[in-house]
């Protein structure tokens, strides 16, 4: 009789871990998520040098671009499809997306409503569907909401979008089903983490793990002062 593999049963609400250590961006400068409303998620492709520089994603002239015209950027939680900044400010590439993939899925596992901008971010969850098709609507798949929409840089490379990416920015906030944003929730930075000062109120915070184990926290306390720790 074929021996059986025993397998451990999965643990409910066990965050899942990416393996960097498989990854081409693994060393480079990485970007932790920034944590507001965790109903509502807006997922990039990966950081660009200001982003990389500064420790925040969307901060360079596409992010600034996005903030002004994308209502959901005032509330919602911003994140990127790859964590690391790509050399030569290129594109991550699907198996780069890949690697973080499991902690993208973290991040999005409690979202009601998410805006994914750029085709990278969209093939990297909707392998079998048509970017070209999608742009510019919004579905419901996995009882969320699902808004699909040009990435900001399409704006600034093609000046012919700009137009059409301003008006589907707009509609896609109008079409918003969430209209109370959620109290901020911070998952994991404690006090006694001893990252932060003990009174300090954190208002991005994000924890990983990198291939040997060690947790790395990411946080930014309300004065503006960035923190990145391995514990
Ligand atoms: S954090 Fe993501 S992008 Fe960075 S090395 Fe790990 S898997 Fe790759």
């Amino acid at each position: 009789m074929p021996k059986q593999k025993t397998q451990k049963p999965k643990q409910p609400n066990q965050p899942v871990r990416r393996d960097c250590s498989v990854c081409t961006l693994k060393g480079r400068p990485r970007v932790f998520t920034e944590w507001h409303d965790p109903n509502i998620v807006i997922v990039g492709q990966a950081p660009g040098k200001t982003e990389a520089k500064e420790g925040r994603p969307f901060l360079g002239a596409a992010g600034k671009f996005g903030r002004k015209f994308l209502k959901a950027f005032e509330t919602a939680t911003i994140t990127n499809s790859a964590r690391c900044y790509p050399p030569e400010d290129r594109k991550p590439t699907a198996k780069e997306m890949k690697c973080c993939k499991p902690a993208l899925l973290n991040v999005l596992a409690g979202a009601q409503e998410i805006y994914l901008l750029g085709r990278p971010a969209f093939d990297n969850l909707f392998p079998k569907k048509s970017f070209t098709q999608y742009v510019g609507s919004s579905f419901r798949e996995d009882g969320k909401l699902w808004h699909i929409l040009y990435h900001p840089a399409a704006a600034l490379h093609n000046p012919r979008l700009r137009n059409r990416i301003i008006e589907d920015y707009k509609l896609a906030g109008e079409s918003t089903e969430i209209t109370q944003a959620m109290p901020i929730e911070v998952p994991v930075i404690r006090p006694d983490d001893q990252i932060l000062k003990p009174d300090a109120k954190v208002i991005i915070a994000d924890t990983e793990w990198d291939s040997k184990g060690n947790i790395l926290v990411g946080a930014m306390d309300e004065e503006g002062r960035f923190y990145q720790e391995v514990l």
